[in-house]
């Protein structure tokens, strides 16, 4: 089947609309499936948003590797807030560090907000207000990894500087409906059906209150007297990636070790926390035990977990 066929474009239009639909996405806002992940738009945003600088907010492992990338084409200030940006850039969620924005930060005289929500994509309602560019890869919450979706505000498309890839270019997808060259026709497809069972559920509102189920790990945390150890302040707790140390605020690694065993036991794998390398208390806090509770994830899934925690713990106190 030819991506120009008549039987893909009914794919490719109904996925779009339904896209549209279940996120809310506003009418001044183009809709666009891209390649290159999230990181080819740590390149494309500059590329495509051209001006001499631009503010990142670095929360983490995610908003750091886009600010480095952005470096290699605009000048970049990290944590700067000021009105003659081009835009101000921030990650929704961070995935190593378990930090969510659980409402967007505050933009100033009209300077676009650009949001990377590669791992909360359509875990929750989105507010577009003050945004310029939102997007993310679809291979977390909302299908096959190939794909990157791409909503960047009407006015802001056909500011590209010169050199940017055609495959990157704003302009291209929006003048070729997505269709420039071959999109991940089948990544699409699969999307497209992730969105129904979305819709079918509810919605994101009713998505939204199942990954409250992240509370249910939390609660465990916290009420643990220390044993197990949450770094982040409650106010920016990620209800997608829990991140915990066991065995106190720097984790004990032969505890940890044991804790994943039992878990891979129990059918859980992937809990374990992604390392970085560094000194700072950053760095120490993550490691350790990582629960992904992504959209897929169920709220008896969650349960599982919470009991292989509450029998750990009680072993060891
Ligand atoms: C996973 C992830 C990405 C991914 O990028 P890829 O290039 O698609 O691997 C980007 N940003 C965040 C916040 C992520 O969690």
């Amino acid at each position: 089947m030819s991506h120009r066929s008549k039987e893909f474009a009914e794919v490719l239009e109904e996925t779009k609309s339904l896209f549209r639909d279940v996120m809310s996405v506003p009418d001044n806002f183009e809709i666009m499936f891209m390649h290159g992940g999230g990181t080819g738009q740590f390149a494309a945003i500059p590329l495509n948003l051209k001006h001499t600088f631009a503010d990142y907010i670095v929360t983490g492992a995610w908003s750091g590797k886009a600010a480095q990338e952005a470096e290699k084409f605009i000048h970049v200030k990290r944590a700067s807030i000021k009105s003659d940006a081009a835009y101000l850039y921030y990650c929704a969620n961070e995935t190593v560090h378990g930090i969510e924005f659980h409402e967007p930060p505050h933009s100033i005289h009209g300077v676009p907000l650009v949001a990377d929500i590669s791992s909360n994509f359509l875990s929750r309602p989105f507010d577009f207000r003050h945004h310029g560019v939102v997007f993310g890869g679809t291979q977390k919450n909302l299908g096959a990894a190939g794909i990157t979706i791409a909503m960047v505000r009407k006015d802001l498309i056909g500011k590209q500087l010169p050199i940017t890839p055609a495959v990157f270019s704003y302009k291209e997808m929006q003048d070729n409906n997505s269709l420039y060259n071959t999109p991940a026709v089948y990544g699409i497809y699969i999307t497209n059906l992730v969105l129904k069972w979305i819709r079918d559920q509810g919605g994101v509102e009713a998505i939204y209150e199942t990954n409250l189920k992240a509370n249910m790990i939390y609660n465990i945390i916290d009420s643990s007297n220390g044993f197990y150890h949450c770094a982040i302040d409650k106010r920016y707790r990620s209800n997608m990636n829990v991140c915990f140390r066991i065995g106190g605020e720097s984790g004990d690694d032969a505890k940890e070790a044991e804790f994943l065993k039992g878990a891979a036991e129990r059918h859980m794998i992937s809990l374990k926390g992604h390392r970085i390398n560094g000194t700072d208390v950053f760095s120490r806090s993550v490691g350790g035990i990582r629960a992904s509770l992504y959209n897929a994830v169920t709220l008896s899934d969650t349960e599982v977990l919470a009991t292989w925690m509450n029998e750990f713990l009680a072993k060891y106190s």
